[in-house]
């Protein structure tokens, strides 16, 4: 019998069992080989997209958002001493033919994003200060399960704010970006987490050195010193429901480990195959369904290139709207990474480019392919976008966030920690969350934890206070 067992060791599973650990029995199982999940890194060859070991990849590309909930559970649990903690530059927007900088303060907002004119900058100045004011309380009460659009109108913000913020900042942030489903609330947070980054480290991003997955594994590290148990390579195949509770867990063979607590933390509606129809109560399992046509996706080129994208390197994110391409009706995510990163060979590196894709387009990706290489080639002009790569795969991830963080789907409208399964616990992206992929993930795992013990261990209020 085991207090806890926890599924899943993906940035979740692996970060709840360090802190849990410290208290409780912990058993982690993971299906995978591998820590990490969906931040997992792994040589292009292991991850099964090219016959390459000299390069280490994220799945898909990953930074988090500093001074934030990750950060905040990387020290809390002492994990940030078994990384390479890692400054990545501002992230950049593309406008007008050049890519510029986000301001970090009052005087760089006036000089930035020459585009804008200046009595809109003033208005984004101004939400900017409001922004940093607003206490988390009534971010909650007024603006959680308020649309984008009601933030932007009531600010008076004009087309070029709007697409700063939607396609530049909120894209950034939320994966999806639509003004009438995202939550007003979220992007407000978001902005006050980027000024809690920014003014601590000038930047707003980080990964670890040799990949985003050392996370995963400095978290493991913790949760085995304070003797935490982690079986790799083990699928759960059920989770045992008496009676409305909790009783344990049953490993692929049918072996059964009892356990007074299990907390899930893969995307919550894979629960769905995991408890028996009788058990399973039918508003949860609704709720299950629905959420799971709201998982995000990305269809993305990734590759190991023999030059830097523009002339310098630029060895961060950039983010292009869809007003400044032709070809595909999205916007653009690029990241290069950093060389620092050590993730690519020397003189080499690891670049990816994504969009998120109209249904129609993934039924031709050779096409779409070609279209993004066509508006690519339009940006960045010193890239060759047939000789300069090393080698390149495309892929499409269906559950890039577990499920959007839409008005219908935000804070208590998700899923979690509890469940109307007695002793079940969620934590992950598709759980209560306030914060954007695998710095949302932290924070929820910090709800499931506090759920577990009763013990509070952040104040959201003061957190938010800047
Ligand atoms: C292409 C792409 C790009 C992304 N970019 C970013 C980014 O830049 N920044 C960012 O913060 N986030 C990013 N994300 C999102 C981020 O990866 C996820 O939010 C985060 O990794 C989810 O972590 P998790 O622990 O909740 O779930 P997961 O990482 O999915 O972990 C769940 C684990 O549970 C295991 N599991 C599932 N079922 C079972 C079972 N029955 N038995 C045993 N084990 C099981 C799985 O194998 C998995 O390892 C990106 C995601 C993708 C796909």
């Amino acid at each position: 019998m085991v207090d806890i067992a926890i599924i899943g060791a993906g940035v979740a599973g692996t970060s709840v069992a360090a802190l849990l650990s410290e208290k409780f029995d912990v058993l982690l199982v993971e299906r995978n080989q591998y820590i990490g999940g969906r931040a997992a890194t792994r040589t292009p060859k292991e991850w099964g997209w090219f016959n390459s070991e000299n390069y280490l990849f994220d799945f898909g590309h990953h930074v988090a958002a500093t001074n934030s909930y990750l950060e905040y559970l990387l020290r809390k649990t002492g994990a940030i001493n078994f990384l390479d903690f890692h400054l990545i530059k501002m992230p950049l927007f593309y406008k007008k033919g050049r890519f510029h900088k986000p301001p970090a303060t009052f005087f760089e907002s006036l000089r930035a994003y020459p585009f804008i004119p200046f009595k809109s900058k003033l208005k984004l100045r101004k939400f900017q200060k409001w922004v940093r004011k607003v206490p988390f309380k009534e971010v909650k009460e007024k603006w959680f399960y308020r649309p984008l659009r009601d933030l932007y109108d009531e600010f008076d913000f004009d087309e070029y704010g709007r697409e700063l913020f939607t396609e530049g900042f909120a894209a950034g942030y939320q994966t999806i970006y639509d003004i009438d489903r995202n939550s007003a609330g979220d992007l407000i947070l978001c902005m006050k987490i980027f000024e809690r980054g920014v003014s601590k480290y000038k930047t707003p991003l980080f990964s670890a050195k040799g990949g985003f997955g050392n996370i995963s594994k400095a978290f493991v590290r913790i949760a085995e010193e304070n003797g935490a148990k982690i079986q790799l390579g083990k699928n759960v195949s059920k989770i045992i429901v008496k009676n409305g509770e909790v009783k344990g867990i049953e490993l692929e063979g049918k072996k059964q480990i009892e356990a007074k607590r299990v907390l899930f933390t893969a995307p919550v509606y894979f629960l769905i195959d995991l408890i028996d129809e009788e058990e399973m109560p039918e508003d949860f399992k609704k709720q299950l369904e629905e959420g799971r046509k709201e998982s995000t996706d990305l269809f993305l080129i990734l590759g190991g290139a023999k030059k830097s994208l523009t002339k310098k390197p630029v060895g961060t994110w950039m983010l292009i709207p869809r007003s400044e391409v032709k070809k595909v009706d999205s916007y653009y995510l690029v990241y290069e990474l950093s060389e620092d990163l050590e993730q690519a060979p020397k003189g080499r590196y690891a670049v990816s480019f994504a969009v998120m894709p109209e249904r129609n387009d993934l039924s031709n990706r050779k096409f779409l392919e070609e279209r993004m290489i066509d508006d690519m080639s339009e940006i960045f002009v010193d890239f060759d976008f047939e000789k300069d790569w090393e080698w390149k795969t495309t892929f499409y991830f269906p559950i890039v966030d577990g499920i959007g963080r839409t008005i219908d789907w935000y804070w208590e409208k998700r899923i979690g920690p509890t469940t109307p399964i007695k002793n079940l616990f969620v934590a992950g992206d598709s759980a209560q969350e306030l914060s954007t992929g695998t710095d949302g993930v932290a924070s929820s795992v910090i709800f499931a934890y506090e759920s577990i013990t009763g013990e509070k261990i952040l104040d959201l209020d003061a957190f938010y206070t800047l």
